[in-house]
Formats: C-alpha cells, sequence, structure tokens
C-alpha cells in the first residue's frame, strides 16, 4: 500500500540526490532504524532520501514562523559561486548592462567617424565578452528554471517541499517525522495510517519504536526514563500506532503524572476529564457545606441543590455517625470442620481478644481491632476483621492488620491454610447482605423535617403525596424487587459524583450506596420527618485518589483535606455525613419530582438541552 503511494522521483530529483550525496560523502545509503514497516523499494528508499533532506531542511531555525532550508540542504549550480546568489546574479546584469552601453556608444562613435564595425580595439574585445558572458549566465539562471517548472511538475512539488517555508508547528512536525522516521507522513493518503505525535524527538522514536515492537514492556517506561510525563507520551504514542487510533480529546498535558506513580494508575497515556458542579449550602449539623460532584448526567446537581435548599429553609438537616470500621475478611482452610470450630472458638473468645488486638495493631497508628465476627462453610473458616482506621478509608490499614493476625495464629494452628488474605465475607464492591446488616466503613444516618411551605414552595408538592410515594416507591417497590440496600430513590447517583470529585473509590459506590430513605407526616401532618440511613459509606481523606490535587481541592472545599490534627478521624467521619446530607438532599429533590410528575420534563429539559436553569431533578 504504502509502496504504491510513492511519488516518482524527477530526474532533477536524481540529479540533485546524487550532488547532495557526493557533496555529504555519504552515498545513497539510508538507514532504516527500526522501524516495524516493511522494507521499502528501491524507489521509496531514493525518496525517503530525499525526504530525508526536506527533513534537515524543514528542521532547521525557522525566521518568522517558517522553517528555512540550511545552505547544504540543497545541491544548486549556484552553490559553486563565490557570492551569494542575489550578490552574484546583480553582478551580471550590471556587466551585461554596462558592456552594452559600451559597445552601443564606441559603435555609434565608430559610425559617425566612417570607421569599420569590424575592427575592435581591447575595451571593446572585453565589452563583447563581458555581454556574451553575462548573457549566458542569465539566460541559463532565468531560462532553466522557467523551462524546468513547465516541464516537470514534480520537481515543482520537490522544491515546494524542499524551500516553501511551512507554518511553524506544521513544518516542526513534518521536520521531526522525517527525521525520525524513513516514512514520511506526507506519503500517506490512507487516513487510518498512523500520523506521527508531532512532540515526538528522534530519541523517544526509538524507545516508541521499541515499545510497539514489544522489545520493551510499556510498564517499565516510568522507571527507566524517570519521567513519568515523558513516559506517559511515548506508551500513547505507540498505543497509536498499534491500534491506529489518534486518541484526540484524551489530553496528555496538564496533569501531574508523578503524582499517581505506584498509588493510583498503571501505564497511563492520558487522563478523563469530568466537569464538577457544586451543590448547596448543605446545612447539615448547623455548619454550611458546598458540595462538589463530578458528574455527567444533567440534572444531577440542580436536583440536589434543590434539596438542599429545602433544607436550609427548613433549619437544616442532623446526622449521627453509628459506627465506623473497615472490614477484611480472610478465608482460611483447616483439616476438618471441627477444626475450623475450635480457631472459630479461639477468635471469640473475649480472653484472647486482646492479644489479637496488640497484634493486629501494629500495622498502623490509625488501626484499632474492634471486632472479628466469623463464618464457617464446611471446613472453610471466614473471619471478618473489623477495625477503625482514622482518616484513612482504610482498605491497605486493615489487610496489614490481618496480615499480622494470620502469622501469628499460624503458630498456634500449624494446619491452617491461609486460602486468601480476602474470603469475600468483608465485603469489598460487591453486594452483599453483611455490609447492609453489620456496616461497612462509616454507618450514618441523617434526619431533616422539611416544613409544609418549603414542601409546596420549593420542592412543588406535598406531604401526603411524598409519604406515600416513598413507601410505595422506595419501600414496597424495592421489597418487591427483592433489593439488597436498595430502599432509596438514587443515593448511589449523589454517591459516585462526590466519591469521584473527593478522590474515593468510586467502584465502593456498590456497598456505600445502600441507603433506606424513611418519609413520614409529623407536627400533625403539618411537616415532614425525612431520613436517610446508609450502613457502608467508605470515605477517607488521606490515602488513594484523595492526594491528587483536583481531588484534594475538592476536599479542601469541604474543610476535610487530609489527615485531622485534632482528632484522627474526624475528617473522613465528616465527609461520610456530608455524603449523607447530600444523599438526603438527592432523595428530598428526586421524590418530589416524581410525586409532581415532573421527572421525564425535567431530564427532557437538562439532559436534551443546553440551556439551563436550576429546577430539574433526576434519577
Ligand atoms: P487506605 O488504607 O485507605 O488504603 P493508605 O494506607 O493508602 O489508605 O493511607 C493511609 C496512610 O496515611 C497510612 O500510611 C497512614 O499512616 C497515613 N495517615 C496519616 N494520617 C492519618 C490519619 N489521620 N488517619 C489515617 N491514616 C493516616
Amino acid at each position: 500500500m504504502l509502496r504504491s503511494q510513492c511519488y516518482p522521483l524527477s530526474l532533477n530529483s536524481r540529479v540533485l540526490l546524487r550532488a547532495s550525496a557526493a557533496r555529504h560523502g555519504s552515498g545513497l545509503t539510508f538507514p532504516l532504524g527500526s522501524s516495524p514497516l516493511p522494507p521499502p523499494t528501491a524507489s521509496m528508499d531514493v525518496r525517503r532520501r530525499s525526504l530525508q533532506r526536506l527533513s534537515s531542511a524543514a528542521a532547521a531555525p525557522s525566521v518568522a514562523g517558517g522553517a528555512r532550508r540550511p545552505a547544504d540542504a540543497l545541491v544548486q549550480a549556484s552553490d559553486v559561486l563565490p557570492l551569494p546568489i542575489r550578490y552574484t546574479n546583480l553582478l551580471f546584469s550590471g556587466v551585461f548592462i554596462a558592456s552594452l552601453v559600451f559597445l552601443m556608444r564606441r559603435w555609434r562613435e565608430k559610425v559617425r567617424s566612417s570607421v569599420p564595425l569590424h575592427l575592435l580595439g581591447l575595451s571593446e574585445i572585453l565589452a563583447v565578452v563581458g555581454v556574451i558572458a553575462s548573457l549566458v549566465y542569465l539566460i541559463s539562471f532565468f531560462g532553466i528554471a522557467f523551462v524546468q517548472s513547465i516541464v516537470s511538475c514534480h520537481d515543482e512539488e520537490d522544491e515546494f517541499l524542499l524551500s516553501a517555508p511551512v507554518p511553524g508547528p506544521a513544518a516542526a512536525a513534518c521536520a521531526i517525522s522525517l527525521a525520525t522516521d524513513p516514512i514520511c507522513p506526507l506519503l500517506y493518503t490512507d487516513n487510518a495510517a498512523p500520523q506521527k505525535d508531532p512532540g515526538v524527538t528522534a530519541e523517544d522514536e526509538e524507545i516508541i519504536s521499541s515499545v510497539v515492537a514489544g522489545r520493551t514492556p510499556s510498564y517499565v517506561l516510568e522507571a527507566r526514563l524517570g519521567d513519568c510525563r515523558r513516559a506517559a507520551g511515548i506508551r500513547r504514542e505507540a498505543l497509536r500506532r498499534i491500534t491506529g487510533r489518534a486518541l484526540e480529546g484524551l489530553p496528555l498535558d496538564g496533569f501531574d503524572y508523578a503524582s499517581i506513580m505506584g498509588q493510583c494508575c498503571e501505564l497511563p497515556v492520558g487522563y478523563v476529564q469530568l466537569p464538577v458542579g457544586v451543590a448547596g449550602p448543605l446545612v447539615l449539623d448547623g455548619r454550611e457545606h458546598y458540595v462538589p460532584m463530578a458528574t455527567t448526567e444533567g440534572c444531577l446537581v440542580a436536583s440536589t441543590s434543590r434539596g438542599c435548599k429545602a433544607i436550609a429553609q427548613s433549619g437544616g438537616a442532623t446526622s449521627v455517625v453509628l459506627r465506623d470500621g473497615m472490614t477484611r475478611a480472610p478465608v482460611v482452610r483447616l483439616p476438618s470442620a471441627r477444626r475450623a470450630a475450635e480457631l472459630k472458638a479461639f477468635l471469640e473468645e473475649p480472653n484472647n481478644f486482646e492479644t489479637i488486638a496488640l497484634v493486629f495493631n501494629r500495622s498502623s497508628r490509625f488501626a484499632r481491632l474492634q471486632a472479628i465476627k466469623c463464618a464457617l462453610a464446611g471446613r472453610n473458616l471466614y473471619m471478618r476483621f473489623s477495625c477503625s482506621t482514622g482518616d484513612a478509608m482504610g482498605m491497605n490499614m486493615v489487610s496489614k492488620g490481618v496480615e499480622n493476625v494470620l502469622g501469628y495464629l499460624q503458630n498456634d494452628f500449624q494446619d491452617m491454610d491461609v486460602i486468601s488474605i480476602s474470603g469475600n465475607f468483608c465485603s469489598d464492591k460487591k453486594p452483599a447482605a453483611v455490609n447492609w446488616i453489620e456496616g461497612r466503613g462509616k454507618s450514618v444516618v441523617c434526619e431533616a423535617i422539611i416544613k409544609e411551605e418549603v414542601v409546596k414552595k420549593v420542592l412543588k408538592t406535598n406531604i401526603p403525596a411524598l409519604v406515600e410515594l416513598n413507601m410505595i416507591k422506595n419501600l414496597a417497590g424495592s421489597a418487591v424487587a427483592g433489593s439488597l440496600g436498595g430502599f432509596n430513590g438514587h443515593a448511589s447517583n449523589i454517591v459516585s459524583a462526590i466519591y469521584i470529585a473527593t478522590g474515593q473509590d468510586p467502584a465502593q459506590n456498590v456497598e456505600s450506596s445502600h441507603c433506606i430513605t424513611m418519609m413520614e407526616a409529623v407536627n400533625g401532618g403539618k411537616d415532614l420527618h425525612v431520613s436517610v440511613t446508609m450502613p457502608s459509606i467508605e470515605v477517607g481523606t488521606v490515602g488513594g485518589g484523595t492526594q491528587l490535587a483536583s481531588q484534594a481541592a475538592c476536599l479542601d472545599l469541604l474543610s476535610v483535606k487530609g489527615a485531622s490534627l485534632e482528632s484522627p478521624g474526624a475528617n473522613a467521619r465528616l465527609l461520610a455525613a456530608i455524603v449523607a446530607g447530600a444523599v438526603l438532599a438527592g432523595e428530598l429533590s428526586l421524590l418530589s419530582a416524581l410525586a409532581a410528575g415532573q421527572l421525564v420534563q425535567s431530564h427532557m429539559k437538562y439532559n436534551r438541552s443546553a440551556k439551563i436553569s436550576p429546577k430539574l431533578p433526576p434519577e
């Protein structure tokens, strides 16, 4: 395919090439490097050499935005002249005119004095030589170029490529591509053919080729180069060549790749941009919070904000963190079910707890073992360790503590076979009744009493309609569906958006969104009591994605960035309470929209329109 797209080589090009090769003493060989592309034909080889000179021409320092050809890029007759071409032209033109004027005057004098014209003096002979020589020069210079321009259109193309100033970035792109790869992108007419990244340097080109060819594993780039941005760029370019996909729209620059090394993401090739909206103020426990939400779902932020407004106008919400403990449940196998039961009894014996906790807590100054809950399946024992983890979400911390305890148990239970550090009784990132019933992370309840006039004015519905809808949809409807922790309208919408904005693990949305929403009329039917109970909000303000710049900024907006200095764990607990408060707002707004029959209307307006108006709730 590529061969057929080669331009034929013109006579002029060949002459120029030979001259160039002779001049540079390089012969006609051109190193193909380690390009994965097929070997070229002879004609392509020559063409490449021509283009290689083009590359050096384009790579020369540019003036006024254009790439200039260096003096030795192309051999011309004028190259042998002692003077620059412009001055040589001026000189010969001057000689021609001066000689001609001199001869004309002499001839006029000879005619007047009747002297024969063919009798020439030395000065006249010199003038004739001057006229002839300058005529020859001027005809060769201007005439040949004119004839060539008509005869050879390809030469014209070559000349254009070789000498025309190219706009800066395009010139650089082409120059770099040509200088580093024998196949110029200009040769491709197939749109699917890989084009070079304009930013690729010669040194990077070698590495890219090696990654593409499989000689260098992509995952070693950061360590070998010691430059995370460069590694990501090289990996991305290799990916682009392998897949033929340009990745346009996926930004590469503007991100600190060093900040994710060994912690957040491997093999980076860019980053995804997400809009962050702010809902609020959420008035919770007497404080105002502006809640950042990263989402692409229209209506969501606007709807949550409407709920916040209803809560604020009713005096605010209150929250209680009922429990705070992350869990990890390894599974071990013993020779018999009886032996597994013996280990269970050992772990549940209150007298042993202190020793086990001592061993467990060595993992971190913030890890404090709270409980061990055991379950058997035949001779397999599942031990669900629960511990407080300070301001960290705590998965790493609890896992280290569990490892310590398993090592300790092995001394007394040498027939214990550790199957896995996680036996799914934890249970992480999967729907599980154990989290719904026992809780995982922070268990939070959040409530508010919404005044009747606020229900009418802000939520555009009435209390009996809300109470009935909540009962039939969130309670009975979810029971009919056999739901596990899904007794709510759209808790996961709010949880996911806040998790992404604040650097939480979005996969933990599964259990973190467990929520039961309750609504009842109080104060003689004049007000609405609304609550959300969420047993498994798994959040942290240190570790993981929380340390990245954007996410840390969102945590800072909530005043929960990093570790709490006064009371370790206070920041993470406050974040969990805010999540529950925002869910409360979201539930109020969604249920109200449904009760008022506004949902479809709102989605049509927010999801299908470029215009924005802040009254529309999603599910
Ligand atoms: P996780 O356990 O959530 O995966 P990491 O283990 O990645 O979190 O991060 C927790 C780290 O932060 C630990 O090294 C811990 O010592 C440190 N740290 C500093 N201050 C606190 C704090 N207030 N609460 C919890 N961890 C903290």
